[in-house]
């Protein structure tokens, strides 16, 4: 089993790097652990109904996925650009006025959206509209405490910006770095994020597809030994052999292959619900508002995706945070609150699955945007949403960048 190139892991950024070096000729074997390739991007099917493991939403502003992926084959079927908010006898909805000007009216009357305190906003929010540039800020520091010097305070930050926030980089407690938060909002602000109508998983199988050589799936890589003339991988019954190994795993599991720092990952928890129909018409995000509870966002994922129900059903995620060592709430307590913020009897909704994920994201602290090295030497190479930023965006960069590190 003797090949140019082996790349441990097929989520996106392995199969992007795979894709990569088979488009200069090489021979490159992929090695899952998994039944199936995509890593964190899956979608499974549940009674007809796609459910993404974990809630997520693809961005077509992302450059890396504009460049590798023809996102039209997709058929990306877009969220409002747009939050909601409920209150007491209702949903606010925020939206941004460029895309969705109908709501203008609705969002300017918000009592989240106080005409004196956009500016500070707006201020801090402006560099994040050159996401693709590498940002290497001198003073890049935890998220909320870049908010407090920039001044940004109310119910816009506080019931808006925070939480909507919170459910993207999975973590409510502020500690993230500042510059990569403000590259997030850059890319909601330049791209309308939506789902594939085959599911997010859609998208790994689009680059898989295009690979000459499939995945080898139900391989876990135990070791990586080095040889004479390059490495020896010992994975399932076999042993494989390349002068060059790509490590494109999650990162707890690159650090037990490499020598890497460990680096600790945030987890989130995902139910979909089907419902006899729609709790609202809303076709976006629905923040928690002051509903009180364990989520973090909610959404009637079939108004915007109608390839998600197979039928006249309703699909509806409820997504919550899953902090380390933190048990996963109870279903009761999350209908309870879906019940609040629908204003609906969630109580009758079937569930479909819930999703736990504890391996979500890799935490990024300040400082830590700027794009970490591909080469180990000795023909040892890693890539991942670990060695950029926890997203798309990052892992299909990160895995271009080690096919380019191999190249060289
Ligand atoms: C719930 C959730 C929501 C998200 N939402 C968004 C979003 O809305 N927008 C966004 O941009 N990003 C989002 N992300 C982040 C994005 O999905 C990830 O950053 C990206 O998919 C990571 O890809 P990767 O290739 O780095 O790693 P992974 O997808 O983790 O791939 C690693 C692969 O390596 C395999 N592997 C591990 N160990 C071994 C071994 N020993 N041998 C062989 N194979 C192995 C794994 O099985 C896996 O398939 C979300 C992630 C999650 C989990």
């Amino acid at each position: 089993m003797d090949h140019d190139v082996i790349v441990v892991g097929a989520g996106l950024s392995g199969l992007q790097c795979a894709r990569l070096l088979e488009q200069h000729g090489l021979d490159v074997a992929v090695l899952e652990a998994s039944d199936g390739v995509g890593g964190r991007v899956r979608t499974d099917l549940v009674d007809g109904f796609r459910c993404d493991r974990g809630f997520q939403v693809l961005n077509p502003a992302y450059t890396e996925l504009r460049r590798s992926v023809e996102v039209a084959a997709l058929g990306l079927q877009p969220f409002d650009a747009a939050a909601g908010i409920p209150h007491g006898d209702g949903i606010d909805v925020l939206a941004d006025p460029r895309r969705v000007p109908r709501r203008l009216v609705e969002t300017l009357r918000s009592p989240c959206v106080e005409l004196r305190r956009l500016p500070a906003l707006l201020a801090w929010l402006a560099p994040g509209l050159d996401p693709g540039a590498r940002r290497q800020e001198e003073h890049d520091r935890p998220w909320h405490e870049a908010l407090d010097r920039a001044g940004v305070r109310g119910p816009l930050r506080d019931l808006v910006l925070e939480p909507f926030l919170a459910g993207v980089i999975l973590e409510d407690e502020g500690r993230t770095s500042a510059a990569f938060v403000r590259e997030l909002v850059g890319w909601f602000l330049l791209g309308t994020p939506g789902l594939p109508a085959g599911g997010m998983g859609a998208l790994p199988e689009w680059i898989h597809d295009g690979l000459r050589a499939p995945a080898v799936l139900d391989t876990r890589v135990r070791a990586l030994e080095r040889t004479g003339t390059g490495w020896s991988v010992g994975a399932g019954d076999g042993t494989w052999r390349a002068p060059s190994v790509v490590v494109a795993t999650e990162a707890p599991a690159a650090a037990g292959l490499l020598d890497l720092p460990a680096t600790p990952m945030k987890g989130e928890a995902t139910w979909w619900f089907a419902a006899e129909s729609a709790p609202s018409e809303l076709a976006c995000l629905v923040l928690p508002g002051r509903t009180g509870g364990p989520l973090v966002d909610t959404a009637v994922v079939s108004n915007a995706a109608p390839s998600y129900t197979p039928d006249g059903r309703a699909l509806v995620q409820a997504s919550a945070l899953l902090p380390r060592g933190a048990a996963l709430p109870a279903e009761a307590d999350v209908r309870r609150q879906l019940g609040r913020i629908w204003g609906a009897d969630a109580s009758a909704w079937e569930l479909l699955t819930v999703h736990e994920i504890r391996d979500a994201l890799p935490e990024q602290p300040p400082g830590r945007v700027v794009d970490r090295p591909a080469a180990l030497g000795d023909g040892l190479y890693v890539c991942g949403d670990h060695r950029t930023t926890g997203s798309t965006q990052g892992a299909l960069a990160s895995g271009r960048r080690a096919a380019e590190a191999v190249l060289a």
